[in-house]
């Protein structure tokens, strides 16, 4: 299933994507649904960042291609920080380039969505705590991050988050695809397998530190490739098996 989260009419509403239209549901986030009979024409809805967490949680250096990247020692453990929820943006949206930054890089990544609570949970029962995947940009001041030696500022500026365009609810996320280009350029071109910690033992490294609630994402760290955008520039995720996010920045 493809959980989409939309906007019709000045009303926020959930729904299922599907070939020909979008299909409402009711529900009790991340457990039941009910159907609606009608069915929305793509047209009519926009599409919004499809979950609301209460975090968002990142990796840093989680590609062994990344690490090398930025001449970093492949680490023992996975390196977090936090997002904030007000960094998302929708399928399709601007990032906004902050003024006080002179270098905005783009990072492509699989993004993990929650769908039970999760607290001290082992990494071979981590997969039955997901709700599902979508694509994620971690959008980073670069040269903030430098500056400040720790990466609050550099990762939440407003609009830091593109993510969507839905939630792919089927899906192993071992041994995925993923690509990103600049201006219609492949600028990254990876896949999940290179992941130094995979989906299960983030899943157990963070719900041992804190709770996990439905709908929390977890950004699983992006492949080497990584540059800066400028203003005007369009920029293109995919991952296999979930589709193609797509920004601009102004
Ligand atoms: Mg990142």
């Amino acid at each position: 299933m493809r959980l989409v989260r939309f906007l019709l009419s000045g009303k926020i509403g959930f729904g299922i994507h599907l070939e020909d239209g979008i299909q409402p549901i009711a529900w009790e986030p991340y457990e039941d649904f009910e159907e609606s009979y009608l069915k929305l024409a793509h047209g009519d809805v926009a599409l919004l960042a499809p979950v609301v967490p209460t975090k968002i949680i990142g990796i840093g250096l989680n590609y062994r291609d990344h690490a090398e990247e930025f001449g970093m020692e492949v680490p023992d453990e996975p390196t977090i920080f936090l997002k904030a929820p007000s960094t998302m943006l929708d399928p399709g949206g601007t990032i906004i380039y902050p003024e006080r930054s002179e270098q905005v890089d783009y990072e492509a990544e699989l993004a993990v969505v929650l769908g039970r609570q999760a607290r001290n949970v082992p990494a071979d029962e981590a997969l039955t705590y997901v709700f599902g995947y979508t694509c994620g940009m971690d959008i980073t001041a670069r040269d903030l991050q430098i500056e400040d030696g720790q990466w609050t500022r550099a990762k939440n500026f407003d609009t830091f988050c593109p993510l969507g365009p839905w939630v792919e609810t089927e899906l192993e996320p071992g041994n995925l695809d993923i690509s990103f280009s600049l201006n219609g350029e492949v600028r990254q071109s990876s896949n999940t397998s290179k992941l130094i910690f995979g989906v299960p033992r983030l899943i157990e490294f963070l719900s041992g530190i804190m709770t996990l609630y439905p709908g929390d994402i977890i950004m699983t760290g992006t492949p080497s490739g990584v540059g800066p955008v400028e203003r005007g520039d369009e920029l293109e995720m995919s991952i296999e098996g979930i589709g193609t996010l797509a920004c601009t920045v102004a």
